[in-house]
């Protein structure tokens, strides 16, 4: 029987039993879902909007080959990870065929478990606790990786930065400590410059901590700062930074929660961007990689998750069941039968062709940046001085979901940028809708 209850007894219901430090978007008027299909969500009313935001739902939302397998498993077994399944096996054997320089998968359920035992693999192998984190970025929402993150622990909340974690600048030429004039933003030998530049100042947060006889067991970092603002590292940051990390005795780790799995085009991963052969020690892997089934996975090499827990080992529940492997499995599946990552490369190269005339038209557009279906677009109070503008960001989105139907988040430290990061399928026409309504929104607010 049809569901008749009203959104506003929802969310009445709502207010009385969730938390209300629960996080909502679009707080003052809650979007409520009555079906989503692909890249569209549909309102209690049965309204269609185009999702540009639900990067978890990678391959589109109720993806019927993912549907299917997840609910064939469902049906067959959903066995504790204790006893021995194929799905098990056969999901690290293909993750790992990903990930060249790796061969070793411990299954957790969401980004914050993955990286909170990244952390615990990297203390047990290193003999290290400290940990080095870049400004603005986000980890997860356990106690840990809260205070691995600064973008909780700087931002009110009642997590404080503890004395082992160090935080580094953030390698942004755009709004970081090392910055490029406009007309170097895509400049690559400036751009290897602030690398260098941003990759000394995690040599020297090392030469303090061996100063004070500590010891960093990793370095974590987003190989594309998501939450943290949308900033891709200049080439060769990585390897340098690598470099400094090992010859101190600690290892890399990369937060591939939000970037893996082809969200950023034609590579599977967001660190494998420059091909300049930069291996992680562990990748950590959530959010796209079961479509919206809670899986997360941490990828290292043997000798690092030997070391893991002593005696006791590692254990989880549900981290690795039937069913979650056999999400994962499908939604890899699906990438390669329906050729995701090209189609995601090609995407991210037209929006950016739209974005950047955007951009020429309006002078509130400071900067965009991204790749593959991962794009964030930095607004701006002007362009000289790069002030964000958390304000028109918040009248953008709420501008776009009333007048054109059109999902959009804005994120950041300043929560100035727009952020487009669709289901994988979303296709051409989607992104001239999206620009061109952007076009129509901007120009409105703007006048
Ligand atoms: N790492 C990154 C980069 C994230 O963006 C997130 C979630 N936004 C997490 C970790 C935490 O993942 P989860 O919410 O699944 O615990």
């Amino acid at each position: 029987t049809k569901d008749v209850r009203s959104k506003e007894e929802i969310l009445k219901k709502r207010k009385d039993t969730i938390g209300s430090k629960c996080q909502i978007f679009y707080s003052d008027d809650p979007f409520m879902v009555s079906r989503a299909s692909m890249q569209y969500l549909y309102d209690e009313k049965g309204n269609k909007f185009l999702d540009c935001i639900s990067n978890v739902q990678h391959v589109g939302h109720c993806h019927p080959k993912v549907v299917e397998a997840i609910s064939k498993q469902l049906a067959t077994s959903t066995c504790n990870v204790r006893f021995v399944s194929t799905q098990l096996t056969d999901c690290a054997e293909q993750i790992l065929a990903t990930l060249p320089g790796l061969d070793t998968v411990l299954f957790c359920n969401s980004g914050s478990e993955a990286n909170d035992l990244a952390l615990r693999l990297a203390r047990d192998y290193t003999k290290h606790k400290d940990a080095i984190v870049i400004e603005h970025a986000y980890h997860g929402h356990v106690t840990t990786t809260m205070e691995l993150s600064p973008y909780k622990f700087d931002h009110g909340s009642t997590v404080s930065q503890p004395d082992w974690v160090h935080v580094a600048p953030c390698p942004d030429v755009y709004r970081g400590k090392h910055r490029l004039e406009d007309e170097d933003l895509q400049n690559e030998e400036k751009l290897y410059a602030a690398g260098k530049q941003y990759s000394d100042d995690v040599k020297s947060i090392l030469d303090t901590v061996e100063s004070k006889n500590r010891g960093v067991a990793a370095y974590f970092a987003e190989a594309l700062q998501s939450c943290g603002g949308q900033v891709i590292p200049p080439k060769d940051y990585f390897k340098d930074v690598a470099s400094h990390v090992r010859n101190h005795g600690g290892l890399m780790v990369i937060d591939e929660v939000q970037t893996g799995f082809g969200r950023i085009g034609r590579k599977y991963w967001a660190h494998q961007l420059y091909d300049d052969g930069f291996v992680p020690d562990i990748v950590t892997m959530g959010k796209p990689m079961g479509n919206g089934f809670p899986v997360s996975a941490v990828a290292t090499r043997k000798e690092i998750a030997d070391a893991l827990g002593g005696e006791v080992g590692y254990f989880n529940t549900y981290g690795g069941n039937p069913v979650a492997c056999a999400a994962v499995i499908s939604v890899m599946k699906v990438v390669k039968e329906e050729n995701l990552l090209e189609h995601s490369q090609s995407m991210g190269e037209k929006l950016e062709v739209a974005l950047r005339d955007l951009q020429k038209k309006h002078e509130c557009i400071g900067d965009i940046r991204g790749v593959g279906l991962f794009w964030g677009i930095d607004l701006v109070k002007d362009r000289v001085t790069r002030e964000p503008d958390q304000k028109l960001a918040i009248q953008t989105i709420l501008a776009l979901r009333k007048s054109s139907g059109i999902l959009l988040n804005a994120d950041g430290p300043n929560t100035n940028i727009l952020k487009i990061k669709p289901p994988l399928c979303f296709n051409s026409d989607n992104i001239l809708e999206t620009v061109t309504a952007l076009d129509e929104v901007l120009t409105l607010l703007k006048r």
